[in-house]
């Protein structure tokens, strides 16, 4: 079933606006929610992008599609046709979670659900760099499984992984005893993912790793000539290489030596899962994936079944998901990072749901948390 939601507008009134002349930008966004928390996060998500909108006098039209287990229940299919053109027509995809509990995997509305709607999704929109901040707050840092004397340096570290190539999409088989999958790269497949991280290193520290394995892999080689061919366009930015064992170790060791992490699909997978553990809940991290025309947004976690249509669900992913929306979708900086204060002001004020509380501290539930940063965005 699709839903079309009442844009918002510049005056909060009316289906249209009144002045239209005062609104800065129109944007059409697809929101599937999916499963589980999926739809309970994604409703404090566009409560927070309403805010923005009224903040900054942006027009946001949603148009609401099944995915996942939702869309089975509707069509048979994880991923039907009519979700994907409700993405193409739109000017950015927010993506929920999909699937069903971990021992339901069996059910045929559970069997591949999350592999059939993201592959599927990424191929379509031919999403191929994946975008993923791993940040540490402060008054959250005791949450981090590193040490204090590791965690205090500050962890703020952006992992750029490509999507669409290496092992995962190489020439593959099994022959009796034997299997193989290749990792295969062209010059093509790497340039964009360098580019982007050396543009986003300018607006951060300045600095991009690039993360291989360049002493045993010939496409590990590549990517070192690729950056050395791109680097000198950003001359501001320094660009070093670093092996992936070692990258892993650093990780957790010196995490704040990292600024901008430039990897491969296979490299990148392994990395970002270490970097997630850093900030201690998943329902903290969100993720972009970046396509031709239109991207693609979601937090990095699941549909969580074991606590889904409680109310209990940190909606932090999913809004700060909707900020990098902003951001690399809209060119909507100012409200991106209004939308990274906001989650910032609401931690250090000691807003805290379930998944980040300590004993004794109060727990907000997932619409109140959601309120709280929408509020904060009005301010
Ligand atoms: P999960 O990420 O759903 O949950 C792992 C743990 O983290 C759970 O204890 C959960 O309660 C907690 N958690 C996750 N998000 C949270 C949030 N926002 N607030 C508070 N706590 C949160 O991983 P899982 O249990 O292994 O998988 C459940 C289902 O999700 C499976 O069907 C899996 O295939 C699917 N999954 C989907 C995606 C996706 O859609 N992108 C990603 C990972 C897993």
């Amino acid at each position: 079933m699709l839903l079309l939601r009442i844009p918002i507008t510049n005056d909060n009134s009316t289906h249209f606006p009144l002045f239209p002349h005062t609104t800065l930008m129109r944007k059409r966004i697809a929101l599937l929610p999916g499963d589980g928390i999926g739809p309970e996060v994604m409703a404090e998500a566009v409560k927070v992008l309403d805010a923005v909108a009224k903040k900054f006098k942006h027009s946001f039209t949603y148009e609401e599609a099944p995915v996942g287990g939702a869309a089975f229940d509707v069509c048979g299919e994880h991923l039907p046709q009519s979700t994907l053109d409700v993405c193409r027509r739109s000017d950015a995809v927010l993506y929920g979670s999909v699937g069903g509990p971990v021992n339901a995997q069996d059910q045929l509305k559970w069997k591949d659900a999350e592999k059939h709607a993201i592959l599927g999704i990424r191929k379509a929109l031919n999403l191929s760099i994946n975008v993923r901040p791993a940040v540490v707050y402060n008054s959250l840092a005791h949450l981090s499984p590193l040490k204090d004397r590791i965690i205090e340096k500050g962890v703020d570290i952006l992992i750029i992984r490509e999507l669409l190539g290496d092992v995962y999409f190489g020439e593959r088989g099994t022959k009796g005893k034997r299997a193989w999958d290749v990792m295969d790269y062209t010059e093509d497949q790497i340039a964009p993912v360098i580019e982007f991280a050396c543009q986003a290193a300018r607006k951060r520290r300045k600095n991009v790793t690039v993360v291989d394995k360049a002493n045993v892999l010939d496409t590990s080689r590549l990517w070192r000539k690729v950056a050395g061919d791109i680097s000198p366009r950003f001359s501001d930015v320094a660009v070093e290489f670093l092996y992936v064992d070692n990258a892993c170790m650093q990780l957790v060791t010196h995490p704040s030596r990292f600024d901008v992490i430039a990897t491969s699909n296979l490299f990148g997978d392994i990395v970002s899962d270490v970097a997630a553990t850093l900030p201690g809940s998943l329902g903290l991290m969100p993720s972009a994936s970046l396509g031709n025309k239109v991207h693609l947004f979601e937090p990095i976690g699941g549909s969580a079944p074991d606590i889904a249509g409680r109310g209990v669900a940190n909606p932090v992913a999913q809004i700060l998901s909707a900020g990098l929306m902003l951001r690399h979708s809209f060119g909507m900086e100012s409200e991106a990072v209004a939308i990274e204060s906001a989650v910032k002001q609401a931690i250090e004020q000691g807003a805290r749901t379930g998944d980040i509380a300590l004993k004794g501290e109060a727990v907000l539930g997932t619409k109140e948390m959601g309120d709280r940063i929408a509020l904060l965005i009005d301010r």
